[in-house]
């Protein structure tokens, strides 16, 4: 008898998996080869300007107005004089009304606002399209819903604006940060003026289209450009009624001592150092997307980014192993290529700092992992990164990298987990990851951060407070809490 033989597959096996290029187009964005200040409305010209550029390529994007005082003061008067005239006595529809329109149009026009920022920043535009547009454009359907009901939220209190708010936002989620300042304020009847980050303008520049397309009145939102020293001259000026400000620990810090005795309100949303905890009962295939995303998602520009990792001993060798094993299949490079997963470092100084302290981690005894990949030559980029054998006192554990570096320590009990974590000046948030519901509920309640996720990682809803305490700044953004600090009651 003849032996069967097998059929041949007409198609050959593959011989590898390379991703073909799937760059988005930049063609709907349209750049000015200048933008001016957005005060009462009309466009200010700068007195001075500098060049803002894109992270991935060096190539110069736009001139960008550096605010003066005097620039600044003009916008804080813009907004004084559109809340003392018309916009705080609105009733509530009537402000959700212009809420509603923002809204939509940041979803019509979410593609180029997507582009825009993953050109501006650096990051993938799967990102911005995916996360920062849609979040974005829910933060003010979400706030205009609230528009017409602060009775309700806060029953017996009668509730009212603050007056001028000086909003002073980073560079890691430039249009989703101005909207998770913007839609609360003006849903409770405040004006303000917002700074972007000196390194990403421009999608808060387009929002000034935005803004008009809504016909929201002129002065109700003012925007002007520029570097520290803009955000310093908007905090110190005398008619601003409160300031609400993300960015670094160090500079939130210096804000809280100017402010000190000023009667001036204040919400912070500053740094941190979260810890993402994984027990030996945890879904460990899970538990490694969740590491991934809640370290290198934004490059690890994300103040809530689970930069420490503390595997229970037991499961350490298995999970190590297989986070090895999905870092090479991360894809670093443009960011305006769909597939791209990492992206550019937002800038060069922010790539000098995450390098500064990758080198203090190499030198304290941690053991570096990096994935083979090819960088690009022009731009800014820093490949992923793991340290193991990483000891609690070394810099790469205690201080903020801001960048796609993650740090794993281990524990043995479900206590020294606890003892681990809350090893640190932060407490903005932490991850926890076990099958049991009931350690879920026995880490929340002793892990000392604002936010505590289960079984996930960075994940966002506007219905959802979000903040720290601690050296990660106090006040609450979304949800009701998030209206509190844009209110008073009498
Ligand atoms: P900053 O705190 O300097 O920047 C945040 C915002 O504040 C920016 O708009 C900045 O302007 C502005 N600003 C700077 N100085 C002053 C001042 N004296 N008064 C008022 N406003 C000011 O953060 P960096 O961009 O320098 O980043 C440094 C580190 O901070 C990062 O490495 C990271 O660790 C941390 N960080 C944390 C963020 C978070 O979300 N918690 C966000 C960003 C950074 P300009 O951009 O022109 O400097």
């Amino acid at each position: 008898m003849t032996e069967i033989q097998p059929r041949k597959s007409a198609t050959p096996a593959p011989t590898s998996w390379e991703y073909a290029p799937a760059p988005e187009s930049r063609e709907v964005v349209t750049l000015r080869e200048r933008y001016d200040h957005y005060v009462g409305g009309e466009w200010l010209e700068p007195s001075e300007t500098y060049t803002t550029i894109s992270p991935s390529s060096e190539e110069s994007l736009a001139q960008i107005g550096q605010a003066s005082p005097e620039e600044v003061g003009l916008a804080v008067a813009a907004a004084r004089d559109a809340f003392a005239n018309g916009w705080s006595a609105l009733p509530g529809a009537e402000r959700a009304k212009y809420l509603f329109r923002i809204a939509r149009i940041l979803q019509e026009r979410a593609r180029e606002f997507a582009v825009l920022e993953s050109l501006n920043g650096g990051k993938p535009i799967k990102e911005s399209r995916d996360v920062d547009l849609p979040l974005a454009a829910a933060h003010f359907f979400y706030y205009a819903g609230w528009a017409d009901k602060l009775e309700y939220a806060f029953p017996n209190r009668s509730p009212k604006p603050l007056g001028v708010a000086a909003q002073i936002i980073p560079w890691n989620f430039p249009l989703l940060m101005l909207a998770w300042k913007i839609a609360p304020a003006l849903a409770c009847g405040n004006t303000v003026v917002l700074k972007p980050a000196e390194t990403t303008p421009l999608t808060a520049l387009l929002f000034c289209d935005v803004v008009r397309q809504a016909e929201l009145p002129p002065g109700v939102v003012n925007i002007v450009t520029g570097d520290g020293r803009t955000g310093a001259a908007l905090v110190t000026h005398d008619d601003v009624d409160k300031i609400a400000f993300t960015g670094s620990t160090e500079v939130g810090k210096a804000i809280q001592r100017e402010l000190a005795g000023s009667g001036k309100r204040l919400t912070l949303e500053l740094g941190g150092k979260a810890a993402n905890v994984i027990f030996d009962d945890a879904a460990l295939d899970q538990a490694v997307e969740g590491i991934v995303n809640g370290i290198y998602f934004n490059q690890g520009h994300v103040c809530c980014a689970g930069s420490r990792l503390l595997v229970q001993e037991s499961i350490y060798e298995q999970l190590i192993g297989k986070l090895k094993r999905r870092l090479s299949t991360l894809r670093v490079g443009d960011p305006l290529d769909k597939n791209t997963d990492v992206g550019a470092i937002n800038s060069k100084l922010q790539l000098e700092k995450i390098e500064e302290l990758v080198a203090a981690g190499k030198e304290e005894g941690a053991e570096i992992y990096q994935p083979p990949c090819t960088l690009p030559e022009k731009g800014y980029w820093f490949a992923p990164t793991v340290f193991t054998n990483v000891a609690q006192s070394y810099r790469i554990a205690q201080e903020e990298i801001f960048g796609p570096v993650l740090s794993v320590l281990t524990f043995r009990t479900p206590d020294e987990a606890v003892e681990k974590a809350n090893n640190t000046m932060y407490g903005l948030s932490a991850g926890v990851w076990t099958e049991k519901g009931s350690r879920i509920l026995w880490m929340a309640e002793r892990l000392r951060a604002g936010v505590v996720w289960a079984n996930t990682y960075n994940r966002f809803d506007p219905a959802s407070p979000f903040g720290g305490y601690r050296e990660s700044g106090f006040g609450r953004e979304g949800g009701r809490h998030g209206l509190e600090p844009y209110l008073r009651f009498e």
